[in-house]
């Protein structure tokens, strides 16, 4: 699936589907600004129709009380489904961060769980895109319904900065502590080779886990996970271990509460923040911090990494 083709799926879909399409033009009109993180070029934007997204009650009990929005027969009419790879549908989100921002949903009701293997061969499909993942518990505001998402790779300041400083002399695995940048946060990296080695390593890097702050337990629903064929046709993968879903101005009740719930995009540096005062006051420095509180900052404990 190339761009134009891309292009032209989106746009069919959108041609039919006023709702949608009111949502990818208002995105054309939103604030956005940039947030120099030490070295991650990283970009605010105000998105107030994300506040579904952002503000959504994930705890078992809301989740239970509605109804699964991804499930084929809860979704509005005009949402057309797209065939895809086996056991998975492309459909257009209809609440875009980005002009090209597709969900792509098991075709099962199932919880969200371990990092699908199957998006490296969405990443293979579609090489101008990037598949990602959220955890159940980092940013997946339907973790009962496995799916994942995908946007233009070139979108991304963290997958532009990795390809940068992953060169291929180093080794196949790495974290980013290696890269000796000032980040505000640490993730792994690998270049997927397609050989034995490669497989191997692709299994690998989908069990990495994160570690939740408050019981010091291993969960692998406290990750997120971008797959996408780098400049010389190899898989990248990045592995963003996380500490918590939500960082604690979210949860806050004075002035410092923020609206802000870091799920794959933010992480990737595209900080979503749907409440105007939030957009108007985000900085690098609290950028930083609500980093630094959901990810690893120094290194990570190794029962996440090899558990
Ligand atoms: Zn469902």
């Amino acid at each position: 699936m190339n761009t134009e083709e891309i292009n032209d799926l989106v746009e069919h879909q959108l041609s039919i589907w006023s709702e949608a399409r009111k949502n990818f033009d208002a995105l054309t009109l939103i604030g956005r600004k940039q947030l120099k993180i030490g070295d991650l070029g990283a970009i605010a934007q105000h998105n107030p129709a994300r506040i579904r997204s952002t503000g959504a009650k994930t705890d078992a009990e809301s989740i239970r009380k509605r109804e699964c929005f991804l499930c084929a027969g809860n979704r509005p009419s005009e949402q057309i489904s797209y065939e895809w790879l086996p056991g998975w549908e492309l459909l257009v989100n209809p609440y875009p961060i980005l002009p090209i921002h597709f969900t792509i949903v098991d075709k099962q009701h199932r919880p969200q769980d371990a990092i699908p293997l199957d998006m490296a061969l969405m990443a293979e499909k579609a090489p101008d895109l990037a598949i990602f993942f959220n955890g159940a518990r980092a940013g997946a505001s339907a973790p009962d319904h496995r799916h994942c998402q995908a946007v233009l790779k070139s979108e991304l300041p963290l997958l532009r900065l990795t390809e940068r400083y992953h060169t291929q002399s180093l080794p196949s695995i790495i974290s980013s502590e290696k890269f000796g940048l000032d980040l505000p946060f640490n993730f792994i990296s690998a270049i997927i080779t397609p050989d034995k080695e490669g497989m191997i390593l692709l299994s690998l890097v989908t069990k990495i886990k994160g570690e939740d702050s408050l019981t010091g337990e291993a969960d692998p629903g406290l990750v997120n996970a971008f797959f996408w064929m780098d400049s010389n046709g190899l898989l990248r993968i990045i592995v963003i271990p996380r500490r918590a879903h939500r960082p604690k101005c979210f949860y806050a009740e004075d002035e410092t509460a923020m609206t802000v719930s870091p799920g794959a995009l933010d992480m990737a540096g595209l900080m979503i923040l749907p409440i105007e005062r939030d957009y108007e006051r985000i900085n690098p420095d609290l950028a930083r911090k609500i980093y630094e509180e959901v990810a690893f900052a120094g290194p990570f404990p190794e029962k996440i990494i090899l558990a």
